[in-house]
């Protein structure tokens, strides 16, 4: 069982394997994408505060030019020259759609503004703490992001002085509000920030973040947020922290209030600004896995049918082997069977030819008795002749030569008789009608049956046997002869009864009955022996019991005889021919 299990372990670290880096592949496809993707929303994004920032960097300057503004820094007290300057400024913010502009004196006092005659206005106020007024005052431009003190709503300021001989005698401000933005970023589906140099995110798709420091800020940097009121009460703690390895070489895994994001950041070097996009970490992970469940299911699909396939295969060649081999078994079997049967026909052949010259030894001792008689009577006979034909005695010389003639056709007979039996070549068996055999034997033993004057009664049943018809006609026509010798004599009725039966054991059994006078005990003792005969020299030889018996035991049959009182019965019991017939299939009539 090791094989198995390595094999399949190892199946099963593949199959791992292969999910692992479809997973790994997908994923890191799944993040660059996201990256890209972002890069370009970023890009678009930013360009697009930049623009909306930028278009407003000269304004201040653009306002400041107006003379009725340094008139009215030059006599702040003048309500007339104030009137006309506040005119003028909410003509310029109507003109320019932004939040407020508004003038100051170079103490940071409010002189003048847009929105003079709301009860937000900036008029009255001092904004001298304010980084861009002291960038302005010291002649440059000043640009900040704050809340706005006075209103409490964020916005960019830009600042910018008005000179007189080259001297600041004012400063013009511009607040630009950028709330738009966080509305347009969330129409947009996007989760963006917007981070000033310091690290205080102040611009956000999510309120939870704004004015919160990206990273821990330094004491000094927290006391000058204070100081400026830039963001108002800061929200103190750490907002993002970074988690393990970066997935891309612009995106970083991070923690934001505690919630995992991808980020990605891009500076706005004008400001020192950078806006970061956050995106979800799972939707990558869930693109990678949903490839490794692909992969995994279409692999071990793949397994499944491999596996089937092999074991349909290795049933197929397991049938097939089988087959060959039960194909070899029948054919050793046959091969068997025909050698045993070989060795059977040889060893049956041996065996009858045995039999015969067995029975042959017994017939030499008769046939040398038999012969050896007529050859002394032959010599004596001729030697006598030819002394009558010396002495021209013609009669008696022709006397014995017709009994050298008689002596010879004997002698010829018991060669002709030996001659038929002798044949080696084995009786052919075949399925033999008994009626049939009957039949002709009756046309055989005609001629003796009139000059006897004897009667033969057959009954009309017809079985097969396995036997050869010439030789079992021979032998009925022996039994039929012997029986019209056995009742030559006698006056009564002479009948002969043939009859045919199937026994009880499945053989078929033919028999002679005659009405004679049985066998004496003496006869029966050698009734089958070749050469015993009770008849008269001439008539009868003794063969023919003794050949028949042979012949009968050549079929697989025998024969047997009885004294039925009055008469003798000899049966011949014989092998039907398939299939067996009914024992007793039809009564003798
Ligand atoms: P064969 O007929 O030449 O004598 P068989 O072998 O046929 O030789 O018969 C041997 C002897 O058996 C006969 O001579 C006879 O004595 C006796 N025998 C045969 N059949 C009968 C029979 N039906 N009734 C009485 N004796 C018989």
């Amino acid at each position: 069982m090791r094989g198995p299990a390595a094999v399949l372990a190892s199946i099963v670290a593949t199959l791992a394997l292969a999910v692992w880096f479809a997973y790994a592949w997908f994923h890191q496809a799944a993040l660059r994408d996201a990256e890209a993707q972002g890069n370009a929303a970023i890009q678009r994004l930013a360009s697009d505060l930049l623009v909306s920032v930028e278009k407003f960097e000269h304004l201040p300057y653009l306002v400041g030019a107006e003379q009725m503004l340094t008139q009215a820094l030059r006599s702040p007290d003048n309500p007339a020259r104030i009137a006309d300057a506040n005119r003028y400024l909410v003509f310029a913010q109507k003109r320019t759609d932004v939040a407020a502009v508004y003038l100051m004196d170079t103490e940071g006092h409010t002189l003048a503004a847009s929105n003079w005659d709301l009860s937000s206005s900036f008029v009255g106020r001092n904004y001298r703490f304010r980084p861009y007024f002291q960038d302005a005052l010291k002649g440059g431009t000043g640009r900040f992001y704050a809340v706005g003190v006075t209103t409490g709503e964020p916005g960019f300021f830009i600042a910018s002085p008005i000179l007189d001989a080259s001297q600041v005698i004012g400063v013009v401000a511009v607040k630009i509000d950028l709330n738009a933005f966080e509305d347009r970023w969330r129409a947009e589906n996007l989760q963006l920030a917007l981070s000033d140099e310091k690290g205080v995110l102040f611009l956000t798709t999510e309120h939870a973040w704004r004015y919160r420091g990206l990273y821990p800020l330094p004491g000094p940097v927290v006391t000058q947020l204070r100081e400026t009121l830039q963001y108002g009460n800061l929200t103190p703690g750490i907002l993002i922290e970074h988690v393990g390895n970066a997935p891309g070489p612009q995106v970083q895994p991070m923690k934001v209030a505690g919630t995992p994001y991808l980020v990605q950041g891009r500076t706005l070097d004008r400001f020192g600004w950078q806006l970061l996009l956050f995106s979800d970490p799972a939707e990558p992970r869930a693109r990678g896995l949903l490839a490794a469940e692909l992969v995994g299911m279409g692999l071990t699909l793949l397994l499944l049918l491999m596996a089937l396939v092999w074991q349909y295969r290795r049933r197929l060649a397991e049938r097939q082997a089988s087959m060959r081999e039960r194909a070899q078994v029948v054919a050793e079997l046959e091969h068997r069977i025909a050698t045993r049967t070989a060795e059977l026909t040889a060893a049956n052949d041996a065996a009858v030819q045995t039999g015969k010259l067995a029975l042959l030894g017994q017939m030499a001792a008769g046939i040398s008795h038999e012969i050896s008689q007529p050859l002394t009577a032959l010599r004596t006979l001729a030697d006598n002749a030819s002394k009558f034909l010396e002495r021209r005695d013609a009669g008696n010389a022709g006397n014995n030569l017709r009994l050298i003639g008689d002596l010879c056709t004997r002698m010829g007979s018991i060669v002709g008789e030996l001659k038929a039996f002798a044949r080696k070549e084995p009786a052919r068996l075949q399925p033999v009608s008994l009626r049939h055999v009957i039949g002709s034997s009756l046309m055989l033993i005609e001629p003796l049956r009139q000059a006897s004057g004897a009667r033969i009664v057959s009954d009309d049943t017809d079985l097969q046997v396995m036997g050869d018809p010439i030789r079992l006609e021979q032998v009925l026509v022996n039994l039929l002869r012997n029986g019209i010798d056995a009742m030559e004599a006698q006056k009564s009725e002479r009948q002969l009864e043939i009859r045919v039966h199937a026994t009880t054991d499945g053989q078929v059994c033919m028999s002679v009955q005659d009405h004679g006078p049985g066998l004496s005990p003496d006869v029966l003792q050698h009734l089958f022996e070749p050469f015993f005969t009770t008849k008269p020299s001439g008539k009868g030889l003794g063969l023919g019991l003794a050949l028949s018996k042979a012949i009968v035991r050549e079929m697989g049959g025998r024969i047997d005889a009885v004294n039925t009182h009055p008469g003798a019965r000899f049966d011949l019991i014989l092998q039907p021919a398939s299939p067996t017939p009914e024992p007793h299939a039809r009564p003798a009539d």
